[in-house]
């Protein structure tokens, strides 16, 4: 594995710190020790089943951890409710996106705005980074396309105006031209301030998207580093043990 990145002279945003993480008496994750600085764009990758979802599942709350587990802007959050680590600052795009079918694409975005955090994202600013929601505004959601609605799922976590951004597999279903489509947001939404930390199985996608690379092998980190330091070899490696 290559060496961790120094923690102590940065400005860590999000820290995870030895994180277990269990389905009943089934462990997914062994002592994960992650970072994500400040103002970075972090991408994990691995293969099928390597505990990546369920990694931004204990993020969010949505698996219970230890309260110093997980630190975030300072914070003990690994004991959180789910709600109340939004309402902190974290926002989830989910897998499969997850609209509300019978509401629009304004409502679908509202629902993502209830927490009222004040920062640069309003219905307006996510129809200047997606121009096709703003045309589509009054339609339901399941009349998208893939690539539409994977846009609406993105809008409606920035809605709540997020320090972080998380994003689970953004690719998954799509076309690679509309996956690059989507990846485009990424630098606007980071010139405002967002960080973000993305899912991704495509790993040419997530080594152009991000900073730095987290690889996940069976619940276990496998390899972290900046793209341009870690070999194809590396990254084959720590992605198929092989
Ligand atoms: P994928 O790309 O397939 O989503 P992943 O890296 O996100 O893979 P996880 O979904 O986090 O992997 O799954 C990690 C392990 O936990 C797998 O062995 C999976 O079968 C198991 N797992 C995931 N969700 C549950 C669940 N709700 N109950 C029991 N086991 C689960």
């Amino acid at each position: 594995m290559s060496q961790p990145t120094d923690t102590t002279t940065q400005d860590v945003l999000l820290q995870t710190r030895a994180m277990d993480a269990y389905y009943g008496d089934f462990q997914a994750l062994y002592g994960v020790d992650f970072h994500l600085n400040r103002g970075e764009a972090v991408a994990i990758i691995g293969a099928n089943g390597a505990g990546k979802t369920t990694f931004l599942r204990a993020i969010c709350g949505l698996l219970p951890s230890p309260a110093e587990t997980v630190t975030f802007d300072g914070q003990a959050i690994g004991n959180m409710e789910a709600y109340r680590i939004v309402q902190a600052g974290i926002a989830m795009v989910p897998e499969g996106r997850r609209l509300f079918p019978s509401l629009s694409v304004e409502e679908n975005l509202a629902v993502g705005g209830h927490t009222q955090r004040k920062g640069p994202w309003s219905l307006d600013a996510i129809y200047s980074l997606f121009p096709i929601l703003g045309e589509r505004r009054h339609q339901p959601g399941t009349q998208l396309s893939g690539g539409q609605q994977q846009m609406v799922a993105i809008g409606r976590a920035l809605m709540s105006n997020p320090t972080l951004l998380l994003c689970d597999e953004l690719s998954l279903g799509l076309a690679p031209i509309i996956v690059r489509e989507i990846y485009q947001m990424l630098p606007r939404v980071r010139e405002q301030g967002t960080s973000v930390l993305v899912v991704e199985q495509d790993i040419r996608q997530a080594l152009d998207a991000a900073d730095r690379v987290y690889c996940f092998q069976e619940g276990r980190v496998s390899l972290e580093g900046a793209p341009n330091t870690l070999t194809r070899e590396q990254i084959t490696q720590a992605y198929f043990g092989v």
